[in-house]
Protein backbone atom coordinates (compact mmCIF):
# COMPACT_ATOMS: atom_id res chain seq x y z
CA UNK A 1 0.00 0.00 0.00
CA UNK A 2 1.28 3.72 -0.17
CA UNK A 3 2.65 5.38 2.91
CA UNK A 4 -0.68 7.44 3.66
CA UNK A 5 -3.48 4.43 4.37
CA UNK A 6 -6.10 4.23 6.60
CA UNK A 7 -8.17 1.73 8.44
CA UNK A 8 -11.50 3.41 9.35
CA UNK A 9 -13.60 1.03 11.72
CA UNK A 10 -17.20 2.12 12.82
CA UNK A 11 -18.70 0.88 15.57
CA UNK A 12 -21.94 -0.81 15.90
CA UNK A 13 -23.79 2.17 17.91
CA UNK A 14 -22.56 4.56 14.85
CA UNK A 15 -23.23 2.21 12.47
CA UNK A 16 -27.05 1.81 13.35
CA UNK A 17 -29.95 4.00 14.87
CA UNK A 18 -31.89 3.59 17.69
CA UNK A 19 -34.30 1.02 16.25
CA UNK A 20 -31.04 -0.95 15.18
CA UNK A 21 -31.18 -0.18 11.82
CA UNK A 22 -28.82 0.98 9.66
CA UNK A 23 -28.15 4.71 10.17
CA UNK A 24 -27.71 5.75 6.19
CA UNK A 25 -26.69 9.03 7.01
CA UNK A 26 -23.74 8.07 9.19
CA UNK A 27 -22.82 5.33 6.49
CA UNK A 28 -22.80 8.06 3.80
CA UNK A 29 -20.61 10.67 5.65
CA UNK A 30 -18.26 7.75 6.10
CA UNK A 31 -17.89 7.05 2.73
CA UNK A 32 -17.81 10.49 0.63
CA UNK A 33 -14.75 11.07 3.30
CA UNK A 34 -13.09 7.64 1.84
CA UNK A 35 -13.87 8.54 -1.34
CA UNK A 36 -12.58 12.39 -0.86
CA UNK A 37 -9.42 10.70 0.87
CA UNK A 38 -8.60 8.09 -1.81
CA UNK A 39 -8.98 11.04 -4.37
CA UNK A 40 -5.90 12.63 -2.16
CA UNK A 41 -4.36 9.55 -2.73
CA UNK A 42 -4.72 7.76 0.66
CA UNK A 43 -5.58 3.87 0.36
CA UNK A 44 -8.72 3.07 2.64
CA UNK A 45 -10.37 -0.14 4.15
CA UNK A 46 -13.18 0.27 5.79
CA UNK A 47 -14.04 -2.30 8.86
CA UNK A 48 -17.83 -2.19 9.87
CA UNK A 49 -19.77 -3.25 12.92
CA UNK A 50 -23.24 -3.77 13.41
CA UNK A 51 -24.25 -6.96 11.53
CA UNK A 52 -25.67 -8.88 14.96
CA UNK A 53 -27.30 -5.18 15.47
CA UNK A 54 -28.72 -4.78 12.04
CA UNK A 55 -29.99 -8.78 11.68
CA UNK A 56 -31.93 -8.63 15.03
CA UNK A 57 -33.80 -5.51 14.20
CA UNK A 58 -34.89 -7.24 10.85
CA UNK A 59 -36.56 -10.39 12.49
CA UNK A 60 -36.13 -9.76 16.27
CA UNK A 61 -39.98 -8.26 16.07
CA UNK A 62 -39.10 -5.85 19.26
CA UNK A 63 -38.15 -8.67 21.54
CA UNK A 64 -34.51 -8.62 23.71
CA UNK A 65 -31.60 -9.16 21.68
CA UNK A 66 -30.62 -13.26 22.58
CA UNK A 67 -27.38 -13.89 24.49
CA UNK A 68 -26.95 -17.99 23.04
CA UNK A 69 -24.25 -18.12 20.37
CA UNK A 70 -25.73 -19.82 17.93
CA UNK A 71 -28.55 -17.46 17.82
CA UNK A 72 -26.44 -14.63 17.61
CA UNK A 73 -24.06 -16.21 14.63
CA UNK A 74 -27.73 -16.72 12.85
CA UNK A 75 -28.46 -13.33 13.59
CA UNK A 76 -25.31 -11.60 12.23
CA UNK A 77 -26.05 -14.09 8.90
CA UNK A 78 -29.11 -11.50 8.55
CA UNK A 79 -27.98 -8.14 9.44
CA UNK A 80 -24.71 -8.67 7.00
CA UNK A 81 -26.12 -8.78 3.78
CA UNK A 82 -28.37 -5.66 5.06
CA UNK A 83 -25.29 -4.06 6.06
CA UNK A 84 -23.23 -4.66 2.56
CA UNK A 85 -26.64 -3.18 0.81
CA UNK A 86 -26.39 -0.21 2.85
CA UNK A 87 -22.43 0.22 2.39
CA UNK A 88 -23.06 0.00 -1.51
CA UNK A 89 -25.65 2.43 -1.45
CA UNK A 90 -23.36 4.64 0.33
CA UNK A 91 -20.59 4.34 -1.95
CA UNK A 92 -22.77 4.41 -5.06
CA UNK A 93 -23.57 7.91 -4.41
CA UNK A 94 -20.05 8.60 -4.69
CA UNK A 95 -19.40 6.53 -7.84
CA UNK A 96 -17.18 4.02 -5.95
CA UNK A 97 -17.73 0.32 -5.41
CA UNK A 98 -17.17 -1.67 -2.34
CA UNK A 99 -16.08 -5.80 -2.16
CA UNK A 100 -17.23 -7.28 1.16
CA UNK A 101 -14.24 -9.77 3.19
CA UNK A 102 -14.99 -11.50 6.19
CA UNK A 103 -12.15 -12.72 8.36
CA UNK A 104 -11.69 -14.74 11.47
CA UNK A 105 -9.16 -15.25 14.10
CA UNK A 106 -7.32 -18.41 12.18
CA UNK A 107 -7.16 -16.21 9.65
CA UNK A 108 -4.47 -14.21 11.22
CA UNK A 109 -2.77 -17.14 12.93
CA UNK A 110 -2.15 -19.08 9.67
CA UNK A 111 0.76 -17.02 7.95
CA UNK A 112 -0.36 -18.70 4.50
CA UNK A 113 -3.98 -17.25 5.18
CA UNK A 114 -2.83 -14.13 6.29
CA UNK A 115 -1.05 -13.49 3.39
CA UNK A 116 -3.92 -14.65 1.18
CA UNK A 117 -6.21 -11.96 2.96
CA UNK A 118 -3.47 -9.09 2.49
CA UNK A 119 -3.41 -10.27 -1.15
CA UNK A 120 -7.26 -9.79 -2.11
CA UNK A 121 -7.52 -6.58 -0.15
CA UNK A 122 -4.91 -5.59 -2.48
CA UNK A 123 -6.40 -6.83 -5.49
CA UNK A 124 -9.32 -5.32 -4.25
CA UNK A 125 -7.56 -1.84 -4.38
CA UNK A 126 -5.92 -2.36 -7.57
CA UNK A 127 -9.62 -3.23 -9.21
CA UNK A 128 -10.85 0.50 -7.23
CA UNK A 129 -12.66 -1.27 -4.57
CA UNK A 130 -13.05 -0.39 -1.72
CA UNK A 131 -12.79 -3.70 0.93
CA UNK A 132 -15.78 -3.61 3.68
CA UNK A 133 -14.29 -5.60 6.33
CA UNK A 134 -16.27 -8.05 9.30
CA UNK A 135 -15.75 -10.38 11.17
CA UNK A 136 -16.95 -13.77 9.56
CA UNK A 137 -19.56 -13.77 12.90
CA UNK A 138 -21.94 -16.83 11.56
CA UNK A 139 -19.04 -19.20 10.71
CA UNK A 140 -16.37 -17.96 13.49
CA UNK A 141 -16.48 -20.34 16.92
CA UNK A 142 -17.56 -18.31 19.75
CA UNK A 143 -14.42 -19.58 21.69
CA UNK A 144 -11.88 -18.30 18.95
CA UNK A 145 -13.87 -15.24 18.38
CA UNK A 146 -12.61 -11.37 18.17
CA UNK A 147 -15.82 -10.56 19.20
CA UNK A 148 -14.89 -6.90 19.25
CA UNK A 149 -14.06 -5.14 15.85
CA UNK A 150 -11.23 -3.35 17.55
CA UNK A 151 -8.95 -5.68 17.59
CA UNK A 152 -9.89 -6.74 14.29
CA UNK A 153 -9.36 -3.51 12.87
CA UNK A 154 -6.08 -2.92 14.52
CA UNK A 155 -5.16 -6.49 12.68
CA UNK A 156 -6.23 -5.29 9.39
CA UNK A 157 -4.22 -1.77 10.31
CA UNK A 158 -1.21 -4.19 10.44
CA UNK A 159 -1.70 -6.60 7.82
CA UNK A 160 -2.32 -4.09 5.35
CA UNK A 161 0.51 -1.85 6.68
CA UNK A 162 -1.76 1.28 7.21
CA UNK A 163 -0.27 4.46 8.27
CA UNK A 164 -3.13 5.00 10.31
CA UNK A 165 -6.07 3.31 12.76
CA UNK A 166 -9.53 5.30 12.86
CA UNK A 167 -12.06 4.23 15.34
CA UNK A 168 -15.29 6.18 14.94
CA UNK A 169 -17.11 5.72 17.88
CA UNK A 170 -20.27 7.10 19.87
CA UNK A 171 -18.21 9.19 22.32
CA UNK A 172 -15.63 12.15 21.16
CA UNK A 173 -12.75 10.61 21.66
CA UNK A 174 -10.97 8.97 25.32
CA UNK A 175 -11.96 10.91 27.62
CA UNK A 176 -10.53 11.39 31.71
CA UNK A 177 -13.41 9.82 32.92
CA UNK A 178 -16.87 7.79 32.35
CA UNK A 179 -19.06 11.26 31.50
CA UNK A 180 -21.97 9.38 32.58
CA UNK A 181 -20.59 9.39 36.43
CA UNK A 182 -18.14 11.79 36.27
CA UNK A 183 -19.53 15.63 34.38
CA UNK A 184 -15.86 17.17 34.33
CA UNK A 185 -14.41 14.30 32.38
CA UNK A 186 -12.27 15.92 29.71
CA UNK A 187 -11.03 14.85 26.01
CA UNK A 188 -7.43 13.40 26.36
CA UNK A 189 -6.18 14.84 23.02
CA UNK A 190 -2.29 12.91 22.68
CA UNK A 191 -1.53 9.67 23.96
CA UNK A 192 2.03 8.98 23.44
CA UNK A 193 2.62 6.40 26.28
CA UNK A 194 0.26 3.36 28.28
CA UNK A 195 0.13 3.61 31.44
CA UNK A 196 -2.24 2.53 34.27
CA UNK A 197 -3.55 5.89 35.09
CA UNK A 198 -4.93 5.75 31.04
CA UNK A 199 -6.15 2.81 31.88
CA UNK A 200 -8.16 3.79 34.19
CA UNK A 201 -9.55 5.96 32.32
CA UNK A 202 -10.85 3.30 30.23
CA UNK A 203 -12.01 1.62 32.47
CA UNK A 204 -15.03 -1.00 31.15
CA UNK A 205 -17.06 1.57 29.71
CA UNK A 206 -19.54 0.16 27.22
CA UNK A 207 -22.19 1.37 24.82
CA UNK A 208 -25.48 -0.61 24.77
CA UNK A 209 -24.84 -2.34 21.86
CA UNK A 210 -21.21 -2.40 20.65
CA UNK A 211 -19.58 -5.03 22.03
CA UNK A 212 -15.91 -3.29 22.66
CA UNK A 213 -16.00 -0.40 24.89
CA UNK A 214 -12.97 2.03 25.86
CA UNK A 215 -10.79 -0.97 26.99
CA UNK A 216 -10.88 -2.63 23.79
CA UNK A 217 -10.46 0.69 21.78
CA UNK A 218 -7.27 0.69 23.82
CA UNK A 219 -5.88 -2.21 23.76
CA UNK A 220 -6.38 -1.73 19.71
CA UNK A 221 -4.31 1.18 19.88
CA UNK A 222 -2.16 -0.23 21.81
CA UNK A 223 -1.44 -3.08 19.65
CA UNK A 224 -1.57 -0.78 16.38
CA UNK A 225 0.65 2.13 17.84
CA UNK A 226 3.59 -0.99 18.94
CA UNK A 227 3.00 -1.62 14.88
CA UNK A 228 3.96 2.14 13.77
CA UNK A 229 0.45 2.84 12.93
CA UNK A 230 -0.83 6.42 14.27
CA UNK A 231 -4.49 5.53 15.88
CA UNK A 232 -7.33 8.23 16.52
CA UNK A 233 -10.50 7.37 18.42
CA UNK A 234 -13.02 9.93 17.49
CA UNK A 235 -16.70 10.73 16.85
CA UNK A 236 -18.78 9.33 13.75
CA UNK A 237 -21.36 11.42 13.55
CA UNK A 238 -19.24 14.68 13.45
CA UNK A 239 -19.12 16.18 10.25
CA UNK A 240 -15.77 14.84 8.32
CA UNK A 241 -15.23 13.10 11.35
CA UNK A 242 -12.44 10.43 9.77
CA UNK A 243 -10.83 13.36 7.13
CA UNK A 244 -10.09 15.66 10.32
CA UNK A 245 -9.28 12.34 12.29
CA UNK A 246 -6.72 11.52 9.38
CA UNK A 247 -5.54 15.16 9.43
CA UNK A 248 -4.65 15.34 12.96
CA UNK A 249 -6.86 18.22 13.86
CA UNK A 250 -6.65 19.90 17.42
CA UNK A 251 -9.37 19.28 19.81
CA UNK A 252 -10.96 16.20 17.46
CA UNK A 253 -10.51 12.48 18.99
CA UNK A 254 -7.82 11.17 20.81
CA UNK A 255 -4.81 10.48 18.42
CA UNK A 256 -2.35 8.08 20.27
CA UNK A 257 1.20 8.19 18.48
CA UNK A 258 3.08 5.09 17.18
CA UNK A 259 6.28 3.66 18.71
CA UNK A 260 9.17 4.93 16.57
CA UNK A 261 10.93 2.18 15.66
CA UNK A 262 7.68 0.10 13.33
CA UNK A 263 7.73 -3.57 13.54
CA UNK A 264 8.22 -4.93 10.65
CA UNK A 265 5.16 -6.13 9.51
CA UNK A 266 6.42 -10.46 10.17
CA UNK A 267 7.17 -9.35 13.54
CA UNK A 268 3.70 -7.56 14.20
CA UNK A 269 2.13 -10.51 12.71
CA UNK A 270 4.09 -12.79 15.50
CA UNK A 271 3.74 -10.54 18.39
CA UNK A 272 -0.06 -9.40 17.91
CA UNK A 273 -2.13 -11.89 15.28
CA UNK A 274 -0.42 -15.39 15.72
CA UNK A 275 -1.87 -17.09 18.87
CA UNK A 276 0.48 -17.68 21.64
CA UNK A 277 0.78 -22.13 22.30
CA UNK A 278 2.72 -21.96 25.02
CA UNK A 279 4.97 -20.42 27.35
CA UNK A 280 8.87 -20.59 27.58
CA UNK A 281 10.17 -19.31 31.15
CA UNK A 282 13.35 -18.34 30.81
CA UNK A 283 16.31 -16.97 33.36
CA UNK A 284 18.23 -13.58 34.11
CA UNK A 285 21.26 -14.62 31.46
CA UNK A 286 18.97 -15.55 28.97
CA UNK A 287 16.65 -12.47 29.61
CA UNK A 288 19.61 -10.35 29.07
CA UNK A 289 21.09 -11.88 26.31
CA UNK A 290 17.90 -11.42 24.61
CA UNK A 291 17.01 -7.79 25.79
CA UNK A 292 20.41 -6.31 26.15
CA UNK A 293 22.92 -8.05 22.98
CA UNK A 294 19.87 -9.20 20.90
CA UNK A 295 20.74 -12.70 21.01
CA UNK A 296 18.54 -16.00 19.67
CA UNK A 297 16.60 -18.14 22.99
CA UNK A 298 18.78 -21.26 23.90
CA UNK A 299 17.70 -24.11 25.44
CA UNK A 300 20.02 -23.65 28.21
CA UNK A 301 18.36 -20.88 28.87
CA UNK A 302 14.58 -21.98 29.42
CA UNK A 303 13.99 -23.17 32.66
CA UNK A 304 10.80 -24.41 32.53
CA UNK A 305 7.88 -24.40 29.74
CA UNK A 306 4.06 -25.59 29.27
CA UNK A 307 1.93 -26.04 26.65
CA UNK A 308 1.61 -28.46 23.56
CA UNK A 309 3.33 -25.97 21.52
CA UNK A 310 4.54 -27.68 17.89
CA UNK A 311 7.87 -26.60 15.83
CA UNK A 312 6.90 -22.90 14.49
CA UNK A 313 4.21 -22.27 16.83
CA UNK A 314 3.95 -18.44 18.87
CA UNK A 315 5.19 -19.36 22.04
CA UNK A 316 5.06 -15.97 24.88
CA UNK A 317 8.79 -15.97 26.82
CA UNK A 318 8.53 -14.83 30.40
CA UNK A 319 10.63 -13.86 32.90
CA UNK A 320 10.87 -15.80 36.36
CA UNK A 321 8.77 -12.91 37.79
CA UNK A 322 6.59 -13.87 35.33
CA UNK A 323 6.54 -10.82 33.48
CA UNK A 324 5.79 -11.31 29.70
CA UNK A 325 9.04 -10.76 27.83
CA UNK A 326 8.85 -11.41 24.50
CA UNK A 327 6.81 -13.38 22.04
CA UNK A 328 8.36 -15.65 19.35
CA UNK A 329 8.18 -18.61 17.01
CA UNK A 330 9.27 -21.89 19.03
CA UNK A 331 12.22 -24.24 16.96
CA UNK A 332 11.03 -27.44 18.52
CA UNK A 333 8.27 -28.75 19.62
CA UNK A 334 7.39 -29.40 23.35
CA UNK A 335 7.64 -33.09 23.23
CA UNK A 336 11.24 -33.06 21.79
CA UNK A 337 12.27 -30.50 23.77
CA UNK A 338 15.09 -31.82 25.57
CA UNK A 339 16.46 -33.28 22.64
CA UNK A 340 15.95 -30.59 19.72
CA UNK A 341 18.12 -27.93 18.14
CA UNK A 342 19.98 -25.61 20.83
CA UNK A 343 18.29 -22.38 19.06
CA UNK A 344 14.30 -22.64 20.72
CA UNK A 345 13.89 -19.48 19.41
CA UNK A 346 15.92 -17.37 16.74
CA UNK A 347 16.04 -13.93 17.02
CA UNK A 348 14.71 -13.34 13.28
CA UNK A 349 11.91 -14.80 14.69
CA UNK A 350 11.56 -12.94 18.20
CA UNK A 351 9.77 -9.80 19.62
CA UNK A 352 10.66 -8.22 22.39
CA UNK A 353 7.80 -6.92 24.38
CA UNK A 354 8.85 -4.43 27.13
CA UNK A 355 9.38 -0.76 26.48
CA UNK A 356 12.93 0.33 27.49
N1 LIG B 1 -18.82 -8.22 14.25
C1 LIG B 1 -19.90 -7.67 15.04
C2 LIG B 1 -21.07 -7.29 14.18
O1 LIG B 1 -20.90 -6.94 13.03
C3 LIG B 1 -19.52 -6.42 15.77
C4 LIG B 1 -18.60 -6.55 16.90
C5 LIG B 1 -18.45 -5.17 17.57
O2 LIG B 1 -19.43 -4.65 18.13
O3 LIG B 1 -17.36 -4.61 17.50
O4 LIG B 1 -22.19 -7.29 14.63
Amino acid sequence: MTSRSVVVKVGTSSVTDDTGGVDAGVLAGVASDVVALREDGWSVVVVTSGAITAGWAEVGEGRPRPRDAATLQAVSAVGQPLLMHAWRDAFAECSTRVGQVLLAPLDFSHRGQYLHARGTIEALAALDVVAVVNENDAVADEEIRFGDNDRLAALVANLVGASHLVLLTDTPGLLTADPRIDDTATLIEEVTAFDADLLLAAGTSRSGVGSGGMASKLAAAHMATWSGVTTVIAPARAKHALRLAVEDTPGFGTTFYPRPERLSARKSWIAFAVASQGTLVINDGALDALEHHGRSLLRVGVQSYTGGFQEGDAVDVKGLSGETIAKGLVRVSAESFADGDDVVVHRDDLVLLRRR
